[in-house]
């Protein structure tokens, strides 16, 4: 077992995403900037993954710089406490974390490393179909979209067939983003309408959200000429062809898996209790079970609400709702202070179903169209602000 070192090494945060930026914020302001310590990312920038949908505009302008925010901008003053690397290793025994740069040993450990996509042993899925998780990814999606709309321009003119895999939040705004967005005015050309499928799967289609969202999603896929396939998981995937699991197939010029994520690999090798799909157990203070002074929290943690036995879903949202709980921990664990429990309270959801088009549920109330999808722009713009010059990350 782990013992939380209280001085010396410095507090290490691993990851800078959503969950990471909001605990440095708070490390920082709740140590009045006199607690030693140092961030980890393998880039130099936050990048917006919740707004990764909007695949037209990155085809349309493939700048980083509206995707992200450089760090060293939102740390402005604590440049030093930045390190650029990949996290090899998480040695808990030792307290050393190994980057590709060295090692860097820490006191105490805040774990915010995010996600991978999870492809369930689909054959062929992992190589045949582009993604939108992390920004990488979504730029060649989006380069791949541009170069298929520009072939279809300039030949036949038939529709592009794109198939959309996952019918979550994320598959869903990706499958009705490129079925509605003006793909002529973003590529500066004519093309064809996409004819898009969005296979949902055999969970239902927006799984776990309220009905009411779930029923204004459906309407409004249907406005934007969204195919729903639902019922059957992919069982395989083919070059320019999949296969589900009742024998039919599909034909596609693009396929997009967004199917769902797990731990990543560096996280699933840490020797500690893991959930479902790898992700770290955490206890109701957002300690990794049995390691006093290692938080995990965001995709990476699995933190099970006692009262409801339910898991708090991998949002952006909950990963900064956690921050502060896990940051105050982390803090109370240096000084011998009690530690709190965290509970989280849904803001709200809103999936946008296409440019200007949203259906949302907060706090019980529906709502969709304009005014959702509005209020889900509000929200991404107050983000990105905050990200600018050690703003604090507002919440999603
Ligand atoms: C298209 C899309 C739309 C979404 N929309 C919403 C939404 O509307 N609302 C919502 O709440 N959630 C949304 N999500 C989910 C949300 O993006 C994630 O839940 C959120 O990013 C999780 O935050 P995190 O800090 O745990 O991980 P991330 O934000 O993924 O951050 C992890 C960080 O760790 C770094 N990292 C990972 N591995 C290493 C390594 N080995 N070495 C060094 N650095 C590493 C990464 O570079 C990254 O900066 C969406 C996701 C997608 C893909």
């Amino acid at each position: 077992m782990t013992a939380a070192r209280s001085s010396g090494d410095p507090v290490v945060i691993l990851g800078a995403g959503y969950a990471g930026i909001a605990v440095w914020h708070e490390v920082h302001r709740r140590g009045r900037g006199r607690i030693p310590c140092v961030l980890v990312d393998r880039h130099p920038t936050h990048f917006f993954q919740t707004e990764l949908y909007k695949l037209d505009q990155i085809a349309g302008s493939d700048a980083p710089a509206r995707w992200g925010a450089p760090l060293r901008e939102f740390l402005e003053g604590h440049e030093q406490v930045l390190r650029t690397g990949t996290v090899e290793k998480i040695d808990l025994e030792s307290r050393i974390v190994s980057l590709d740069s060295g090692p860097l040993p820490y006191s105490q450990l805040m774990i915010c490393l995010g996600s991978v996509p999870a492809y369930y042993g689909v054959p062929g899925a992992e190589a045949n179909c582009r993604l939108v998780y992390g920004w990488e990814a979504a730029r060649l999606l989006a380069l791949d979209l541009r170069s298929a709309f520009e072939l279809a321009a300039r030949s036949s003119g038939s529709p592009l067939k794109i198939v959309v895999i996952g019918g979550g939040s994320t598959g869903t705004e990706v499958a009705a983003e490129i079925a509605s967005a003006d793909w002529s005015a973003a590529l500066g050309l004519r093309v064809p309408d996409p004819d898009v499928t969005l296979v949902v799967g055999a969970l239902p289609l927006l799984a776990g959200l309220p009905e009411g969202l779930v029923t204004h999603a459906r309407r409004l896929l249907r406005r934007a000429r969204v195919r729903l396939n639902e019922g059957n998981n992919v069982q395989r995937v083919d070059p320019r062809q999949l296969t589900l699991q009742d024998g039919t197939s599909l034909s596609f010029d693009v396929a997009v898996w967004a199917a769902g994520v797990r731990a990543p690999e560096v996280v699933r090798t840490v020797a500690a209790e893991h959930g479902s799909a790898g992700r770290l157990k955490v206890t109701e203070n957002l300690e990794v079970v049995d390691r006093p002074g290692v938080f995990a929290i965001g995709d990476v943690a699995e933190f099970r609400d006692r009262s409801t036995g339910l898991v708090v879903p991998a949002t952006a949202q909950a990963a900064m709702a956690e921050a502060p709980v896990a940051t105050r921990n982390l803090l109370a664990r240096r000084r011998g202070t009690p530690l709190r429990s965290f509970v989280y309270r849904e803001r709200g959801s809103i999936v946008e179903i296409g440019p200007g088009a949203a259906a949302g549920a907060i706090r019980h109330v529906t709502i969709w169209g304009r005014p959702a999808a509005l209020l889900k722009s509000l929200v991404e713009e107050g983000h990105r602000r905050s990200t600018g010059h050690g703003g604090r990350p507002p919440g999603l």
